[in-house]
């Protein structure tokens, strides 16, 4: 990796705490995967408890000025830090796509939609208002500050290996907080190339730390919501872990905002521009092989276009869904993240399969492929009581269900157990915001494929999680605001 790179210092192995870049106290390792080959990337140190503790205690010392900046130093860091990704993004996404297997021209699209949150919450930190309130009291004036909420602890997983972390850690540094970063153990190397861009944006020592680790997680994890100095931790990941973090940060009472799974419902009706749909469906389905949490799970189609949806979203599939090495242009469809998460989309469209549907195109693996690829995959004849119906497939196989009115598709629809997006296709306006309104969801897209803005707020509901990234809202996840009255006037 490191040969390929223009500014090989951007391959770190090394963690990152109070300003400098260490192996951990243990000197132990993990090694990084390149999921398309299995070969080695690098190594990064195996932290544990204490090199988190000695994190938290640099972010804690760096918070104590740092949250006296001002707006303005905050926001030049951003200003200073997205054009450094700008400036070596070629570099960022050849790193994104050794570890991540994602092709080369997408990770390139991560590395854009990543620097984007720093620019979206550079202007963000100028823009922190609080409000004067009329009191009830004669002779009392109300008014609100936003502060800076403290050191907060993030958690991020390997599928936006660079998206999830600037989100996250551009709020926090608008907001003037100091951060505890915990990146997964399958991509640290893009989180590592980030500080050391942080680093050569200015920030302070101490306001960004780096702790990498895949053995010790559950300790890991398990400091950083216990411990009293940490005052938020936000997490995206799956549900399963975000309940884990949510009891273990009870006896803090931290403030969290919970990124969690998803089972996108992507709703076709009769009345839509099918050319359109076709469109968004391959955006909302094959972003990064199908390995987000807004990925369309459950594709819902109207009775009336059903057969002819399919016939021509499969030939849209096999023209354009090209696998091969990630690293070589031209190449759309590149390995899964593990050979673990193959074997899970395999055992869904088994699952599926035993219980009636019909595979439309691919569905099954090759010998001659890595073990970590699954071929894009259409089915159809798809049934609520299907495993696949309450998993994420987190792969890339398209699965039809037919419905055939608005009331039966909606009651399909929200009967799930998480809600993060849902896409609707109409022509009808009253249809798509009655749609709009009705699916149980944190975000919904009406003619589009697309829900993921800086500036839109980003986030889900029931077992999806709370608390919502990007927008004004991404800021103030990591303020209070605190209230003060003014008596005796
Ligand atoms: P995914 O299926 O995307 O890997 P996970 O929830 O397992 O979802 O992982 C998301 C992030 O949470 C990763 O950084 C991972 O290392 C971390 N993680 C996994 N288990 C724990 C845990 N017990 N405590 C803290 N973090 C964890």
């Amino acid at each position: 990796l490191k040969s390929r790179l223009r500014d090989p210092k951007l391959f770190r192995e090394q963690g990152y705490i109070g300003g400098k870049w260490t192996g951990g106290h243990g000197e132990k390792s993990f090694p990084v995967l390149n999921p398309q080959n299995g070969q080695l990337v690098g190594k990064c140190p195996e932290m544990d408890h204490q090199d988190t503790i000695t994190a938290i205690e640099a972010a804690q010392q760096a918070f104590e000025i740092f949250r006296f900046s001002t707006p303005l130093q905050r926001m030049n860091i951003l200003k200073r830090w997205s054009a450094l990704m700008q400036k070596h993004e070629e570099d960022l996404a050849t790193i994104l796509s050794f570890e991540n297997g994602r092709p080369l021209q997408a990770s390139r699209s991560e590395i854009k939609y990543a620097a984007s949150f720093f620019e979206w919450f550079q202007g963000e930190a100028m823009r922190s208002y609080g409000e004067t309130i009329q009191s009830s009291t004669p002779g009392h004036r109300v008014l609100t500050l936003r502060q800076p909420i403290g050191v907060v602890g993030i958690i991020t997983p390997w599928n936006f290996p660079s998206a999830m972390i600037t989100r996250k850690v551009g709020a926090s540094i608008a907001a003037g907080c100091s951060v505890v970063l915990k990146p997964a153990a399958e991509t640290p190397y893009s989180a590592l190339a980030l500080a050391e861009l942080g680093e050569r944006a200015g920030i302070p020592a101490g306001v960004l730390n780096v702790v990498t680790t895949d053995q010790n997680v559950s300790s890991v994890g398990k400091t950083i919501c216990q411990h009293p100095v940490i005052k938020k931790v936000s997490f995206t990941g799956s549900t399963g872990v975000g309940k884990i973090l949510m009891e273990q940060s009870s006896s803090t009472l931290k403030k969290l905002s919970m990124e969690l799974g998803g089972n996108a419902p992507f709703i076709v009706f009769d009345d839509a521009s099918l050319d359109k749909a076709i469109e968004g469906l391959m955006a909302a389905k094959f972003r990064a092989s199908g390995q987000t949490c807004v990925c369309a799970n459950r594709v819902y189609l109207q009775e009336g276009i059903h057969d002819e949806f399919i016939e021509r979203f499969s030939k849209v599939v096999r023209d354009r869904m090209i696998p091969g090495d990630p690293l070589a242009e031209g190449t759309s469809l590149g390995p899964l993240i593990s050979q673990k998460a193959t074997d899970k989309v395999e055992r869904l469209v088994q699952n599926a399969c035993e219980h009636g549907a019909e595979v439309v195109l691919g569905g099954v693996r090759s010998s001659q492929d890595a073990a970590t690829f699954f071929p894009a995959t259409i089915l159809k004849n798809m049934k609520p009581t299907m495993q696949a119906s309450r998993e994420e497939w987190f792969g890339p196989v398209v699965a039809f269900y037919k419905f055939g009115t608005e009331q039966e598709l909606l009651q399909m629809a929200n009967d799930s157990e998480v809600g993060l997006a849902a896409y609707v296709y109409t022509n009808q306006m009253s249809q798509a915001w009655r749609a709009a309104e009705l699916l149980q969801t944190g975000m919904v897209g009406v003619n589009t494929g697309m829900v993921s803005d800086p500036v839109a707020p980003f986030g889900g509901v029931k077992h999806s999680g709370f608390g919502r990234e990007g927008g004004r809202v991404g800021v103030e996840e990591f303020q209070i605001t605190k209230t003060i009255t003014l008596g005796e006037l």
